[in-house]
């Protein structure tokens, strides 16, 4: 299906319908064909009375276009939906559920419930593994202690997430999750499965990361000596994790100034919006949204969402 729009007004004009919205979905989702989410087979009879509905030829049931996407069981519409997507995608540093409740003019619940599964979405982009040189860092998440709930304050909950971040200099693209402490036996598990073992790693002299040297050529620079730009002979690259701590500074810039603070379970979703953004900063606001479009299998319930 052809689009030529540049830009959120003429993104808004194009969508102007649902029929129109259906139409772009099935020409992205179903470009090898429709599938049968009941049986798996592929062929379909569209109704012409109405653009929603489409009847598997082998088991006769109905299916629409947003069965098993992030669209599924939402009463928003998909003009709506895009929007949305646009909007997540183009907000350098996201946008909370408040503002793109009034933004699109749905409720704020609402809003968080699609911010929720974009993030979701998200998780699919940028997964290849690692090789070359990667800088490693692990951070520490958490709004201050006075932007917490008091009931928090009370449980004793432990007010920072830890999370590690690892930025490929030759691809330029980050990835982080959240790990239960800084212990190694957490760190390492996320280096072996996201770096190719025989790369170089660059870390500080933080201790957890001591055994990479068994299966990465590890470097370290030394912050604990005010060390941080090391020059070595025997290597043809600077030593430094500058890389890494920049998108740590542009994380919680982010986290701290748009949605204030962000809950240890949720922390993953957020991660993964960020991370996307960084690994697209290449892209222009529509490409990314094109991308993004693309991306839109694999739904997030509200059940799981809130669980
Ligand atoms: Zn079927």
């Amino acid at each position: 299906m052809k689009t030529n729009f540049r830009n959120i007004i003429e993104l808004v004009e194009f969508f102007n319908t649902e029929e129109i919205c259906v139409k772009f979905l099935k020409s992205i989702l179903w470009v090898d064909g429709a599938k049968c989410p009941h049986c798996g087979d592929g062929e379909i009879m569209e109704y012409k009375s109405d653009f929603k509905r489409n009847r598997c030829k082998s088991c006769k049931k109905d299916f629409s276009i947003k069965a098993g996407t992030i669209f599924e069981n939402s009463n928003i519409p998909l003009k709506k939906w895009f929007m949305a997507m646009y909007i997540f995608n183009a907000h350098k540093k996201g946008i909370s559920s408040v503002q793109l409740a009034k933004d699109i003019s749905i409720t704020q619940k609402s809003a968080w419930f699609i911010l929720q599964r974009l993030r979701h979405a998200s998780k699919n982009l940028f997964t290849t593994e690692f090789e070359g040189t990667t800088e490693i860092d692990e951070a520490y998440i958490g709004g201050s202690e006075s932007n917490r709930h008091a009931k928090d304050k009370k449980l004793g909950e432990k007010p920072k997430t830890v999370v590690i971040g690892m930025v490929n200099r030759d691809t330029k693209q980050v990835r982080a999750v959240k790990v239960p402490t800084a212990e190694k036996d957490f760190l390492l598990p996320k280096i072996n499965l996201n770096v190719k073992s025989g790369s170089t790693i660059l870390t500080d002299t933080y201790h957890a990361y001591k055994d990479l040297s068994k299966k990465y050529n590890h470097q370290t620079i030394k912050h604990s000596a005010g060390e941080y730009v090391r020059n070595d002979a025997r290597v043809s690259f600077k030593i430094h994790t500058n890389t890494v701590e920049g998108f740590w500074s542009l994380l919680k810039r982010g986290i701290n100034g748009t949605y204030h603070w962000v809950s240890k379970k949720h922390i993953n979703k957020y991660l993964t919006e960020y991370s996307m953004r960084y690994n697209s900063r290449e892209m222009n606001d529509i490409e990314r949204f094109k991308l993004f479009c693309n991306n839109t299998q694999g739904k997030l319930l509200y059940k799981d969402l809130i669980a």
